[in-house]
């Protein structure tokens, strides 16, 4: 949105709007100082600090009355920000305010009108150089052309609106306009953080309804909605925990034994939390090694802080040694961490709580729908036993959290509380029986697509059943030496077939981790399974030496329209071949539109992605 912003306003229209910002901001001055009262400083762009001094609970009553909230600081000064939706009357209105205040008569000449001749114009703050000069900021300016340019950028992008993304431990669900439609509403979006919280009813309804029902689903005590994002709950789940051990006198306990399958952020976290890693190992079935875990914590038993634990794991397996692997910890005097991104897995059938945790996090973005495509945003919060409530982060601002008074982990007391409204939506809509259903779903959609395909890819990690939880770990590891075929190959060649690839290469590298959700239907379900199947015989084919192992729809794939439509076709297949694959992608053909990247040298030139657990764990 910030981005698009600037797209469509330009280095012109950005000027011009902060001029009109600051043009306010002067008259307002202007105003004031007509009144009598002074500036707590004269340099400003959009933001003016008063010093009211006796005036100050006149102007804060009176502006209540007025509907209007202004920032006031403990030294009784009071600070305005005004923006480009602010009017006239607006600022007519704030006047009028302090005039009352100040029992001085409003109708002073030029008050409203003149601008005060401070602010940055005496101070030559004015920017020369150039500032956004990339093309794009100057093309996209009437709402037609915007429209046309989001809608372009959107065809490039093979969403859940083509078909399923089955991003194994990312739970990508559907995120019901139902849900989604509140977000619009004025009377959400446009609260700001720090109203008065008597301001704010609805939200704290809201607030204190999804905290209720978040305990019930986790079987914990209490909940924070202050984390903007699982790793962000798993920092604030961690000083938490640092911070009872704190209390109890035992600061000296910092490390964090984490199993070497879990996800790269809870390591990180340790990390940040100023802890030690030490890993623990997983056997040949993908389970957490019990006995490595027992002796870890013997051997660290004075210094065990926590047990950081996904379940079921990474590894799609609910490991049926998790309440022994809980009580191991809790007799070392350690406490239990779990990562609850794979809630949807558990919930209305186990919890958190049941299972022995006393803290984990809740990936709202994943498990409760809010949509979180391309980078969020997403909501983390963390749920609690009851021994460690007093401890929820709190916020300087606005009073929430528990009652240690522990510093915050977010800017905002409730995180982006606006989204909060999707999650909350969604399991007042799905109910109690719904939600349990939508577990059900979930694991019998998986188990599905593992019974389709395990005679075609094998199932790198099974429960003691036979069965998957959530999502499965398809091993293509073997293709490279059987016919040169990686797993990128595979993920690319899905494009051709109309589907977003699933989860490559993690928790095991050269695997791919398919996760359907409860939100796929079985003709969804069967298109992915066929287009499974289908490029398991595009490999057979290089296997066989019946195509060639360096010019096939694979190593090749994904076929851009560019290319499928280019008079020259050099590739020793059919363009049909390439493009419809199977007769179902006639009905709806996505047309890729970028060829490969260099990934090497994106790894190099890019923001860096979770390293491994391993590269983490601190030689002790
Ligand atoms: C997604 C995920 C996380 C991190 O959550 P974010 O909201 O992306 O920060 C942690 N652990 C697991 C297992 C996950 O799948």
């Amino acid at each position: 949105m910030a981005g698009m912003y600037a797209v469509y306003h330009g280095p012109k229209g950005l000027k011009a709007i902060a001029g009109q910002i600051h043009k306010q901001a002067r008259t307002l001055a202007y105003g004031l100082k007509k009144l009598g009262y002074t500036l707590a400083y004269d340099q400003y762009f959009d933001t003016i600090t008063i010093n009211a001094d006796s005036n100050t609970g006149k102007v804060e009553s009176l502006a209540v009355a007025n509907e209007m909230n202004f920032r006031y600081h403990s030294n009784g000064s009071v600070s305005i920000s005004v923006d480009e939706t602010t009017t006239k009357n607006d600022v007519a209105g704030i006047i009028a305010v302090f005039a009352k205040a100040a029992s001085r008569d409003f109708k002073n000449n030029g008050i409203g009108t003149d601008a005060d001749p401070s602010g940055l114009e005496s101070h030559k703050h004015f920017r020369k150089s150039e500032f956004l000069s990339h093309p794009v900021f100057s093309e996209y300016h009437s709402e037609t052309n915007m429209l046309r340019y989001l809608k372009r950028l959107e065809n490039k992008d093979l969403s859940l609106a083509h078909s399923m993304i089955a991003l194994g431990s990312c739970t990508m669900k559907l995120n019901a306009t139902s849900e989604m439609a509140p977000l619009s509403w004025p009377e959400f979006s446009s609260m700001h953080p720090f109203v008065p919280v008597d301001q704010a009813a609805g939200y704290q309804e809201i607030i204190a309804d999804l905290e209720r029902d978040l305990c019930v689903i986790t079987g914990f005590d209490a909940v924070s909605l202050q984390p903007n994002s699982g790793a962000q709950g798993e920092y604030a789940g961690l000083m938490v925990i640092r911070n009872y051990f704190l209390s109890k006198g035992e600061g000296h306990r910092d490390i964090s034994l984490i199993p070497s399958s879990a996800h790269g952020t809870n390591p990180a976290s340790a990390v940040m939390a100023g802890m030690k890693v030490v890993v623990v190992k997983c056997d040949e079935k993908g389970n957490i090694d019990v006995a490595d875990l027992r002796e870890k914590a013997e051997k660290y038993s004075r210094q065990l802080a926590c047990l950081m634990v996904t379940y079921p794991s990474t590894h799609g397996v609910y490991e049926s040694s998790i309440k022994e692997i809980t009580n191991i910890i809790h007799q070392h005097g350690g406490q239990v961490y779990m990562d609850g991104a794979n809630m949807n897995a558990q919930v209305g059938l186990t919890n958190p709580g049941m299972i022995g945790a006393d803290v984990c996090h809740l990936n709202l973005h994943k498990t409760f729908a809010i949509p979180h495509g391309g980078g969020g945003p997403g909501m983390g919060p963390i749920g609690v036993a009851k021994h460690l409530a007093p401890f929820l982060p709190g916020h300087p601002v606005v009073k929430c959290g528990g009652s240690a008074n522990t510093t915050p982990v977010s800017a905002a007391p409730w995180g982006s509380a606006s989204i909060l409204l999707i999650s909350y939506g969604y399991i007042k809509m799905m109910g109690r029986t719904g939600l349990r259903e939508a577990t059900q779903i979930a694991i019998l959609n998986a188990n599905y697509i593992r019974k389709k395909l395990e005679k075609h890819y094998p199932i790198l990690y099974q429960g003691e059943n036979g069965n998957v939880a959530h999502e499965m770990i398809l091993d293509c590891r073997a293709f490279k030496l059987s016919a040169g075929i990686e797993v990128t190959d595979i993920a690319k060649r899905l494009m051709d077939y109309g589907f977003h690839a699933p989860t490559v290469s993690f928790p095991v590298a050269g695997t791919i981790m398919v996760e359907p959700t409860e939100s796929e239907s079985q003709d969804e379900l069967d298109r992915f399974i066929d287009a499974m199947i289908s490029i398991r015989h595009e490999i057979a084919e290089v296997e066989s030496g019946s195509v060639n192992k360096d010019n096939n729809v694979l190593v090749n794939a994904p076929h851009t329209a560019a290319e499928l439509t280019a008079d020259e076709w050099n590739y020793p297949y059919t363009r049909h071949k390439a493009a419809y694959p199977l007769p179902y992608v006639q009905q709806a053909k996505f047309w890729p539109s970028v060829k490969r990247v260099d990934n090497a040298f994106g790894d190099r030139n890019l923001v860096c992605t979770c390293p491994d657990v391993e590269s983490y764990a601190e030689a002790i």
